[in-house]
């Protein structure tokens, strides 16, 4: 058995550093890592033709940093682990169904669904999934070491989106397996409904305010989301959650929205003592004990 979950694991390993040097060398509509590269381009461009915060250098503070954040996230972390850990805890929770005699988790057979509204639907649960995986990265002291990394930018820029600590992948990706497995999406990715997640994650980091309008009731954005990053927050553990979607905040009472924050300081107690470098970032959280979660040291 040892040796069917090695060589799978193996077999995943080679199998995405493949898929990703072809994805590299062979340019498609279907390419996340040219989608990246693109879509960065585009939010990037919008920052330097329209700043929001004009005085905020070109090359913000962790611009290099974040931007290689980007290419960590999105395609050397699962070169170097999770791909082949993934693959290897799905095939043994398959495994594990078949021999407790339940061949599918599936409510729902979605595929059954036209793909517009597969799409549609996969979208909107996810971000509704994501968002309660937030509240408890915020919630939960042991998970909040992990996603200070993401609060620790202190000059935002469209990059700053995925900023983060790989250990939130693990957290994030496991956590969506089963209730999405009961929609009968599995862990099959949707390249369009990544990109404009991507899209709207990267705007809502951007130095770039979008006139959103009655929008805001339902999309996230950067006026909103830079609020998620004040460094002065009265509301214990924090507000404004949603990724995509501002809706959840909106129904759930966690909107914190008091007036612009353009020029709001952002972080967290002590952000100025937060290791600055990749590696001792990624690091930090197995050793830091400062576990005071956001807004609550700072309420009166
Ligand atoms: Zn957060
Ligand atoms: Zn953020």
């Amino acid at each position: 058995m040892w040796e069917h979950y090695e060589s799978l694991f193996l077999r995943s390993f080679g199998d995405y550093g493949r898929y990703l040097w072809n994805d590299i060398t062979h340019p498609s509509w279907h390419s996340y890592f040219y989608g990246l590269i693109l879509v960065s381009a585009l939010v990037y461009a919008l920052e330097l033709a329209f700043p929001w915060r004009k005085d905020q250098p070109r090359i913000r503070k962790d611009f290099w940093l974040d931007g290689f954040y980007m290419f960590f996230n999105m395609f050397l972390f699962w070169l170097v682990a999770y791909n082949a850990v993934s693959n290897v805890v799905v095939d043994a929770f398959s495994s594990l169904r078949n021999s407790a005699g339940l061949d599918s988790l599936e409510w729902i057979d979605v595929a059954t669904l036209p793909i517009a509204l597969q799409l549609a639907l996969m979208f909107v649960l996810r971000d509704f999934i994501q968002y309660w995986i937030h509240r408890l990265l915020h919630r939960v002291p042991r998970l909040w070491d992990f996603h200070k990394v993401h609060h620790s930018v202190e000059q935002m820029g469209f990059a700053a989106q995925l900023r983060y600590h790989w250990m939130e992948t693990i957290v994030y990706r496991s956590i969506q397996y089963i209730p999405l497995a009961m929609f009968g999406f599995g862990i099959q990715e949707f390249f369009a409904i990544d990109m404009i997640a991507l899209t709207i994650g990267h705007v809502n980091h951007a130095n770039f305010r979008p006139p959103i309008g009655p929008l805001r009731y339902v999309l996230n954005s950067p006026q909103m989301h830079i609020w998620h990053h004040a460094k002065e927050m009265p509301v214990r553990y924090g507000a404004n959650y949603g990724l995509s979607l501002s809706v959840w905040d909106w129904i759930f009472g966690t909107v914190y929205w008091p007036t612009s924050g353009r020029d709001t300081p952002l972080g967290f107690e002590h952000v100025e003592r937060y290791p600055d470098h990749f590696v001792t970032q990624m690091i930090f959280p197995f050793e830091d004990q400062d576990r005071t979660p956001p807004g609550t040291s700072r309420v009166s």
